[in-house]
């Protein structure tokens, strides 16, 4: 059986096959990733302002795959043939490899979409990856020292000027994030700057700050970064991002920045579409309910599927969101489990029991059991919450210590840049053939 796709949703089905099978000797897992180890999104924006460390929220597949019957394998899937049942993917020794599947579990999650906006591709920052997480981090620190030395007022206020496109979840996360870093940081790190000189703009095309939840609480977090010095712009459509401006709305106001951060919009991975696969207009792979593709051995979960929610009045698939993708990954195994041994499959059903979202400054807002929450309660609940979904006890424990660390001693704007020239690596990790060295006789 192959798995494609290391994130919440495969991991989880791995594992759960894992516990399944111990005592089975003919189911054999084999799990594709990109990277070897999982990304604990929710937790992603506290990696740019420092609060955690980067290690710590993303863990090995190899110490949560251990246990017996499933293999990772770290490669990134090139295509999918339905009819030879073979998935090709590029592995670290750059061959292509063909790897035979007699059932296989398409959980490559979501990617970036651009939606075609000029510039976003070649100058805004993503949220989505570890990668972006640490660029994001480092453009933010070197605007900080650029601006602490630029004598031009308009140069020096365009450097601080922070845009963030999309306000759904990881969006307004990030925005009350790099608030929070640069309070922090400047009054300690940054005196030359004046208070209240940073400011931030968060950009969105929907009539609503958190679409995910009640009105009221989008409201509420919207006024809470507008007190923390930003500009909530809605219905507002971002038309191009240059690499001095962003240029917003239809009589394209432009705003003077070096900084924009991107989150408004995810799209499938397009190799799910190039399958062949019965897809919806967005390009997730339409399922039955119980996980089944329009190929009888091919199940797709996550991100990446639209799995029928009869529950939603406006007949809606389940969201995309990591809440959804742990509880499907344990039907899905079931499942496959039962498919395997010829007994009925079972419908995907599940209702979220709330929703919580962080907006910073020890701030959140929220939906539980019905009840709304917000302020330190919802930014309490949030952290406890996404705390005990942290994988692994060892990771648990050093999340808690960084926030304690954080708490204790505050953060610093330590730059993380990685020179590839001076250590003779290609930033695809391949040392380079002539690396550049300092000659002591010159
Ligand atoms: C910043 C941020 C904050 C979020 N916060 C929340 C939150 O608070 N609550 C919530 O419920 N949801 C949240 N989400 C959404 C949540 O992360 C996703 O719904 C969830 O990750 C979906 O899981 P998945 O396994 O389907 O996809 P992913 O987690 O995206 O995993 C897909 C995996 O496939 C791999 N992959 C993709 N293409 C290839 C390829 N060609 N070859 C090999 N491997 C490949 C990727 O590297 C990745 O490891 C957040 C998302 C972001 C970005």
């Amino acid at each position: 059986m192959l798995i494609l796709g290391g994130g919440f949703a495969g991991v989880l089905t791995a594992q759960e096959l894992e516990k399944r099978t111990r005592r089975r000797d003919d189911v054999e897992i084999w799990l594709v990733n990109r990277e070897n180890f999982m990304l604990f999104t929710p937790l992603l924006p506290e990696v740019c302002s420092g609060t955690l460390e980067a290690r710590h929220c993303v863990s090995a597949l190899r110490a949560m795959l251990k246990k017996g019957s499933s293999w990772p394998l770290t490669a990134t899937v090139q295509r999918i043939d339905l009819e030879a049942q073979v998935v090709t993917v590029l592995g670290g020794d750059d061959e292509q490899h063909r790897l035979g599947f007699d059932t296989l579990v398409i959980a490559l999650g979501g990617e970036t979409s651009t939606f075609g906006i000029p510039g976003i591709h070649e100058y805004a920052v993503g949220m989505k990856t570890l990668a972006d997480a640490f660029a994001l981090r480092n453009r933010v620190i070197e605007m900080l020292e650029r601006a602490d030395l630029e004598p031009d007022p308009a140069e020096r206020q365009a450097q601080l000027t922070f845009v963030v496109g999309g306000a759904g979840f990881s969006g307004v996360q990030t925005a009350g994030e790099i608030e929070d870093f640069i309070r922090k940081v400047r009054r300690r790190y940054y005196p030359a700057i004046a208070e209240g000189q940073a400011k931030g703009y968060l950009i969105e095309l929907n009539d609503r700050v958190l679409r995910e939840m009640p009105a009221e609480m989008g409201e509420y977090a919207a006024r809470n970064l507008a007190s923390r010095g930003y500009e909530v712009l809605l219905g507002t459509p971002i038309k191009e991002v240059r690499e001095d401006a962003v240029v917003i709305g239809a009589e394209r106001r432009e705003i003077p920045t070096r900084t924009v951060i991107w989150t408004g919009g995810v799209r499938p991975s397009p190799l799910v579409a190039q399958s062949g696969l019965e897809c919806d207009r967005g390009g997730r792979a339409i399922t039955q309910p119980t996980m089944q593709t329009s190929h009888p051995a091919i199940f797709a979960i996550g991100d990446c599927a639209s799995i029928p929610n009869p529950e939603d009045p406006d007949g809606r698939p389940h969201a995309p969101t990591a809440q959804n993708a742990v509880r499907e990954a344990r039907r899905l195994a079931q499942n496959i489990l039962a498919r395997i041994d010829g007994r009925p499959m079972q419908a995907f059903r599940y209702s979220p029991l709330g929703t919580l979202a962080s907006i910073g400054h020890h701030t959140g807002v929220g939906v539980v059991f019905g009840v709304r929450v917000r302020g330190l309660l919802a930014w309490f609940m949030w952290r406890g919450y996404y705390w005990t979904r942290v994988p692994g006890f060892n990771r648990k424990m050093r999340v808690a210590l960084d926030w304690l660390l954080a708490a204790l001693f505050g953060t610093d704007p330590v730059q993380l840049k990685v020179d590839y020239d001076a250590v003779g690596m290609g930033p695809s990790g391949k040392r380079r053939p002539t690396p550049r060295r300092i000659d002591p006789r010159a």
